[in-house]
């Protein structure tokens, strides 16, 4: 008998329970012994989820009553070129052909954002076609000279709710934060090497208030540093104010659900990207023309995301930002919001009487990370690798930074793509081509 199936009888017999597993035997064997349970239970063969090649104790700090990993399909898109030489703006005509790297290290660099040359970016994704699709766009950016993106914001939040008395005790407590910064902000970096409290909002609701603390929280996604820095201040408000604390989370943050508060002010990395691609290279590479996408746009992703009363105008962002993702270890739930895009499409006329696309993204909550939480699992870590942005950055938060502007450059080509196939009409015959 081997100690997997001891342990598993033990679990049957009643002496054990299954969290309890790895006080007697390493992750892996308490791993195993669980499967034998489940099966025996559910009638099953777990040889698939068992087949997992990292060691169970590196997911320890990621997940409970581990049985085994889900695999997902990982691909690759590049090279994704970011930032390279603000040539985007010159909407250069094609010359280099699809796949090519254009020579984005050798260009003038480009004063601001934080990733610079061409990327790799691995995406983990059970959608056929999704990376044929952004890849394409990715070739026709390539053409163009590259893609230009910045973080424009960076805050993630933890807003905790108080009880007061009434509006009288409300307006106390806001006055006392406003007047207060420094010392809340004391409270809160006294818990982090890293963590920076760049404000506080304050917001009412009758004898409800809500304080929405926002962090730099360097290359961290930063949720558990925020919340941690978060709970020390609260106790400063609560010495100093009428007001109790009533949960460390009052939902203004907004984590993981979808809120017009994140598309407003921003949460974790706020990225935009953009690129002008010629009318020339619209119509050899995607068949359909700069005004003809733009149109579609206009109709799809701004009035009728508006008529639907979405709160993303976009066409799929959400597919890049999931499938970069589950490969690159972020917080698979946080696509409610990271996923949060206004894509633009706009037709610019040149001096040569030709017609250029201007198109863009705009990402209001991408919450990433290059160290903590699932970053640290070996695959992931791999990936992150591939990106060339694995762990802390030099300076700090500038992997976090350039983790953000590809992934919005991804999201760039992927919006670039399904409106070009929309546009000129082949979208389904491109699913049907590829058999999905
Ligand atoms: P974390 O792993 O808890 O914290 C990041 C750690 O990295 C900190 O200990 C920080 O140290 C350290 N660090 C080292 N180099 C750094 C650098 N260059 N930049 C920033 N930090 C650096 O991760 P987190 O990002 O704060 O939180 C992510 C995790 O929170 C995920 O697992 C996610 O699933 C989970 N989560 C938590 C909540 C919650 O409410 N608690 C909500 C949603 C998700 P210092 O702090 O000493 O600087």
């Amino acid at each position: 008998m081997t100690a997997a199936d001891d342990l598993a009888d033990r679990v049957r017999e009643g002496d054990l329970r299954i969290h309890e597993l790895e006080n007697h035997a390493d992750h892996d064997t308490a791993a195993e012994a669980r499967r034998l349970v489940l099966e025996d239970a559910t009638e099953t063969d777990l040889e698939a989820i068992g087949d997992y090649t990292f060691p169970a104790e590196a997911a320890e700090p990621n997940v409970e009553n581990m049985i085994g990993a889900a695999q997902i399909p990982m691909g690759v898109v590049g090279p994704v070129p970011v930032n390279g030489d603000e040539s985007s703006d010159g909407a250069t005509d094609g010359d280099s052909s699809d796949g090519e790297a254009t020579d984005a290290d050798e260009s003038a660099p480009n004063e601001g954002g934080a990733a610079e040359g061409e990327y790799y970016l691995p995406m983990a994704t059970t959608e056929g076609a999704l990376l044929a699709s952004v890849n394409r766009g990715l070739g026709i950016i390539r053409s163009a000279g590259g893609a230009t993106a910045r973080v424009t914001k960076n805050g993630m939040t933890r807003a905790p709710v108080f009880r007061v008395g009434g509006v009288a005790e409300a307006a106390r407590t806001v006055e006392w934060v406003n007047e207060n910064t420094e010392a809340l902000r004391k409270a809160a970096e006294s818990t982090t090497s890293h963590g920076e409290l760049v404000g506080v909002e304050p917001y009412v609701v009758a004898d409800s208030v809500f304080l929405r603390f926002a962090y730099d929280t360097k290359d961290a996604m930063g949720m558990n540093m925020a919340t941690i820095a978060t709970g020390e201040a609260c106790e400063i408000v609560e010495a100093e104010t009428p007001a109790s604390l009533v949960a460390l989370s009052g939902n203004m943050c907004s984590d993981k659900k979808p809120a017009a508060i994140n598309a407003i002010e921003g949460r974790g990395r706020s990225v935009t990207a953009d690129v002008v691609i010629s009318g020339k290279l619209v119509e050899d590479r995607l068949h359909t023309t700069p005004e003809a996408i733009a149109e579609a746009n206009t109709r799809k992703n701004l009035t009728g995301s508006a008529k639907a009363g979405a709160l993303g105008f976009n066409a799929h962002a959400a597919n890049v930002v999931a499938a970069a993702f589950l490969a690159t270890g972020q917080d698979e739930a946080q696509v409610v919001e990271a996923a949060n895009t206004i894509t633009t499409m706009d037709t610019r006329e040149r001096e040569d009487g030709t017609t250029d696309l201007y198109a863009s993204v705009s990402l209001a909550s991408l919450e990433v990370g290059t160290v903590g939480g699932g970053t640290k699992l070996p695959t992931q870590t791999e990936a992150l690798e591939v990106l060339g942005l694995a762990g802390g950055g030099d300076p700090a938060g500038s992997n976090a930074d350039a983790l953000a502007e590809v992934i919005a450059v991804g999201a760039l080509a992927g919006e670039l793509s399904l409106l070009g196939a929309l546009s000129s009409r082949h979208l389904a015959s491109a699913h049907e081509d590829l058999g999905r």
